[in-house]
């Protein structure tokens, strides 16, 4: 009999030498089926600017069927052990963490970044993201205190009820991450599903995924492994599609009680508004605008480690470092540095050993385009980056070379929007009064980073920042016990490890009569 490694490894690399369009076409996943869906549409390997793979165009009554599915896997689901639950998620966990190399080639083709990144952050970040929520869950401490009363004493204990069916909605940027999540150090797509769906299930929830429809590849594959380590039928459902069909249904249906979103603040604000018809649970993780602060002892080795905090990705982290403020008296020789580490970054096929791959979509190509463009006409100084030609087959490719800007002022929409891209500005500051008011300036607050020798420096600007994680000479190292989130219009709520499990359960108190007789 096959083993279910060989089927896993089998679908895997089916994908993996399949010619562009000759892969079956993928389908959704309900109730543990593989379902043809109603109409297809094309997804394009950013690299090549190509047609690659047909995803399904999910529908509304798609996302009805899913949504039936969980709902009557959740009778049952809820009641199992979170020994049980956990098991399975180790599983999945070691499953993905045997096709490390395989999925990153996918993840890479579908996303855009360079192979070596996906290898070393996307995937072990999703294995790590479903081991951690799965053994975690298990020491969870739950409080209980005696109440003491003239009539007797009553104790009270408090029991995390599973929500119900989870609709978890993600980006492209980091797609498996995302709906599995956790960066520990530099290790983040594979990644932002892993962060939903492993406290959801592992707290008792059943689910249906919405991936981003730029990227659905790996989350496809991940649905195999669902099924292949004997997740019950209808516990986990996914419908691939569109944000205005499959997702808003997804947000709008009566049966879904709680949305987890991941992606752009414009977006997340519409499903606020809708979910809170409903009275739905809902956390937003949005965008962002990062401040990166830079003093005049900062130490001069961590330079790259700054350059990686614009750039990592194609600057496609929600975490980029976008706005640079150097104190003036290194201004001038920081910037020149800073230049020389953004030339070092090698640009191409992301199937290959490169550090910065192709922007994930045509759309989102022409949107960083048009920053440059607007940073050239608002007086901008370009020092290096723009629109990068890249030879062998991927000549129609969307690859944009780190950009470094200066002499904008802070109104700039360059220094207001987020631009999401390997494009950052660069300002000189004088004090750290003013370094301060002027990166609280924008309407966004997700992370920030400051870098100075001085510990005083350093902890006075973090204390006064609005931002839902502050790096202090450091960038992108996480602890997943620790709160994520934004402030502002970076998000509500924080996800991590207790705050994920509490935001996917619903605590009960329970108060009982310790009077032996009534
Ligand atoms: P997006 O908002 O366009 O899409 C995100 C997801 O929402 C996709 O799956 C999309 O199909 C879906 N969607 C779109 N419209 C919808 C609707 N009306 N109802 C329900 N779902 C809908 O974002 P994107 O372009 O995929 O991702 C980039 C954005 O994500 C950036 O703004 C980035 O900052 C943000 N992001 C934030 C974090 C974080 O942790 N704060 C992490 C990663 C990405």
């Amino acid at each position: 009999m096959t083993s279910y490694r060989e089927k896993f490894r089998t679908v895997i690399q089916k994908l993996i030498d399949s010619p562009d369009n000759q892969h079956e076409p993928l389908t959704n996943f309900i109730a543990n089926e593989f379902v043809k869906p109603e109409k297809w549409m094309h997804s394009v390997n950013p690299a090549t600017g190509k047609p690659w793979i047909k995803i399904p165009d999910g529908t509304a009554s798609e996302v009805d069927s899913a949504v039936a599915a969980a709902k009557e896997a959740f009778k049952t689901w809820k009641n199992t052990t979170v020994q049980q639950r956990s098991t399975l998620l180790n599983k999945v966990a070691n499953l993905i963490e045997e096709f490390n190399d395989e999925i990153a080639i996918l993840e890479s083709r579908d996303q855009g970044k360079p192979i070596g990144l996906a290898k070393v952050m996307d995937i072990p970040r999703c294995v790590q993201n479903f081991r951690d929520f799965a053994n975690s869950a298990l020491y969870a401490l739950s409080t209980s205190k005696i109440l003491e009363q003239p009539t007797g004493k009553c104790v009270n204990y408090v029991k995390h009820d599973p929500v119900g069916v989870a609709g978890l909605i993600s980006p492209w940027n980091l797609p498996l991450y995302l709906v599995t999540f956790r960066f520990r150090t530099i290790k983040p797509n594979f990644l932002k599903l892993s962060f939903k769906l492993a406290p959801a299930l592992v707290a008792g929830n059943t689910v249906v995924c919405k991936p981003s429809e730029m990227t659905s590849v790996t989350a496809w594959v991940l649905m195999h492994a669902f099924k292949l380590v004997g997740f019950p039928s209808g516990v986990v459902n996914m419908v691939i599609g569109e944000g205005r069909s499959a997702g808003q249904r997804l947000v709008d249906h009566p049966d879904v009680h709680l949305i987890s979103f991941t992606g752009s603040t414009l977006v997340g604000t519409k499903i606020q508004e809708d979910g809170a018809k409903m009275n739905k649970k809902v956390s937003l993780e949005m965008g962002g605008k990062n401040p990166g602060i830079v003093y005049t002892n900062y130490r001069k080795s961590d330079i790259a480690t700054i350059a990686r905090s614009s750039f990592l990705n194609q600057g496609e982290i929600c975490l980029c470092t976008s706005r640079l403020f150097v104190q003036r008296p290194i201004f001038d020789d920081f910037v020149k540095s800073y230049v020389q580490e953004a030339q070092k970054f090698t640009i191409g096929d992301p199937s290959t050993q490169v550090q910065i791959g192709a922007m994930n979509s045509k759309v989102h190509f022409e949107k960083v385009k048009k920053y440059i463009e607007i940073a050239k006409k608002e007086g901008g100084n370009i020092h290096c980056g723009g629109v990068k030609t890249v030879s062998n087959g991927c000549e129609d490719g969307y690859f944009i070379a780190p950009t470094v800007i200066t002499g904008l002022p802070d109104s700039s929409q360059c220094m207001t929007d987020e631009i999401f891209g390997p494009v950052v500005c660069i300002t000189p500051f004088d004090t750290s009064e003013e370094v301060i008011e002027r990166a609280n300036s924008t309407s966004y607050g997700l992370s920030a980073t400051v870098w100075s020798a001085n510990t005083d420096e350093l902890l006075n600007t973090a204390n006064e920042l609005r931002a839902g994680t502050v790096w202090c000479n450091t960038w992108l190292a996480r602890e997943l016990s620790m709160p994520f989130g934004g402030c502002k219009q970076s998000g509500t709520g924080r996800e991590g490890l207790h705050d994920s499990l509490h935001f996917y359960s619903d605590a009960k108190t329970v108060c009982v009569n310790l009077a032996s007789k009534y």
